[in-house]
């Protein structure tokens, strides 16, 4: 396996691979990995020859006071985990390589992040987004792989790709979960024994939505009332928003029909925590 951690290097590697016709496959990461992230790189090493994943804690997509330094990190761990997935190559940047001195260029995707974590996480997206292309320019993929637990993220990843012509496929991958049915995550380490029951009220608020919808009701307001009634009730979840929408658009919706998404965040004490439901798809819980 592979590490790399310039830009120059990764590119001349990728370009090598392409040259003989090798098909690359990439999955962006934050690392500190967990089932989830795994889940992606197995797919990865499906759809092509040549599996590059990243590991880059992107201080762009951080806002201020948000977790950015205490954000999980160990790279011993994260790169044996994934040596054992079969990983080609890691591209493991500095931020001044991926961000020097007097670098100026964003990627802003404009409809599809305002709504959801883009009103809580102003300027999240601008970060996403940026890092993204930088690293597609970099790993030159021929295929990306994302998780549908960032459902937002995938749809404007998707958007980005769409809209500059990028000449590369994007695949979403089901959320895994925990036993319990917690959505796995990095920042879960930072759940306290005490705060579980609470950080569960997001799956748990998915399955009464889920049959809710199953039972025949459509009304996007009569299902939102039931899932915030549910997270209220747990003494450390606090709801950031709980909305339904259009998978496509993201844009709020009233009635669930087909294409329609429930998309939770909670903080549970300090640890944010998002989830979400596409009505009609398989509920792992
Ligand atoms: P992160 O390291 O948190 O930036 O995540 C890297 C990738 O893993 C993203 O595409 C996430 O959507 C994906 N991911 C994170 N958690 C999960 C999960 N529980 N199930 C599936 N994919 C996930």
């Amino acid at each position: 396996m592979k590490i790399l951690s310039t830009a120059r290097e990764m590119q001349a590697f990728s370009e090598s691979l392409r040259n003989r016709g090798q098909k690359i496959s990439f999955v962006p990461t934050m690392g500190y990995f967990h089932e989830g992230h795994l889940s992606l790189m197995r797919e990865g090493k499906r759809l092509g020859d040549c599996l590059a994943i990243s590991i880059y804690v992107n201080p762009t997509q951080f806002g201020q006071g948000e977790d950015l330094e205490k954000y999980p990190r160990d790279f011993e761990r994260d790169s044996s985990l994934v040596e054992g997935v079969g990983v080609d190559v890691i591209f493991y940047p500095e931020s001044t390589e991926m961000y020097p001195e007097y670098y100026q260029t964003y990627v802003t995707v404009e409809m599809v992040t305002q709504n959801l974590c883009g009103i809580s996480r102003p300027g999240h997206f601008r970060g996403v987004a940026t890092v993204c292309a930088k690293l597609f320019n970099i790993v030159k993929p021929h295929v990306a792989i994302f998780g549908k637990k960032d459902f937002q993220q995938l749809v404007t990843i998707k958007r980005m790709v769409q809209d500059l012509n990028m000449d590369l496929e994007i695949t979403g991958m089901p959320i895994v979960r925990e036993t319990d049915g917690l959505a796995m995550s990095s920042r879960n380490v930072y759940l306290k024994e005490n705060e579980r029951d609470s950080a569960l009220s997001l799956s748990r608020s998915l399955k009464i939505a889920k049959k809710m919808y199953e039972s025949g009701v459509k009304d996007a307001f009569a299902i939102l009332a039931e899932v915030k009634k549910f997270i209220d009730g747990h003494p450390y979840a606090e709801i950031d928003y709980a909305k339904i929408c259009e998978t496509t658009t993201l844009r709020d919706i009233d009635r669930v029909e087909r294409d329609a998404v429930l998309a939770l965040a909670v903080k549970v004490n300090k640890t944010r925590l998002i989830d979400n439901y596409v009505f009609g798809d398989v509920l792992n819980i």
